[in-house]
């Protein structure tokens, strides 16, 4: 593990690249406050793996497990929250499903989220994955 000697993070690789500027989930959202309960009933289903850490920078929220590797990114939109991840297979298109992008064997997506229902059985298990992912390195 490395710490990063100006803002005391702690990271798996040598000098990792980051943004220093770490902000508050609430500074996060402050233009966007009702898109913030959606933000929370994500961290609360994703307890199931482990415990949640959202690492909130300017533009983005990281998101990780507990000693773990970040598997999930959220970015705001003026109407809704984006979720971006990585899968090794391709997913049906489908219309919440934003964007999409190869990164070598993986595909890049993101998911658009506007309201709490959003936050659904079929995007938890594709978080899942993703996080699987990430821990099989
Ligand atoms: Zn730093």
């Amino acid at each position: 593990m490395w710490t990063c000697p100006r803002c005391q993070r702690r990271f798996r690789t040598v000098k990792q690249w980051h943004s220093c500027e770490q902000i508050s989930v609430a500074a996060f959202f402050w233009k966007h406050e009702q898109l913030l309960p959606v933000f929370e009933a994500l961290l609360r289903k994703l307890r199931g793996l482990g415990e949640v850490e959202a690492e909130a920078l300017p533009t983005s929220i990281h998101l990780g497990i507990r000693g773990g590797a970040r598997f999930a990114g959220i970015s705001l939109r003026k109407d809704h929250l984006r979720v971006g991840f990585q899968l090794e297979r391709e997913l049906p298109g489908a219309a919440r499903i934003v964007q999409r992008g190869q990164l070598g064997r993986r595909t890049g997506y993101a998911v658009a989220l506007r309201r709490t229902a959003d936050v659904d059985a079929e995007l938890l298990g594709w978080l899942r994955e993703a996080h699987a992912l990430k821990h099989r390195g």
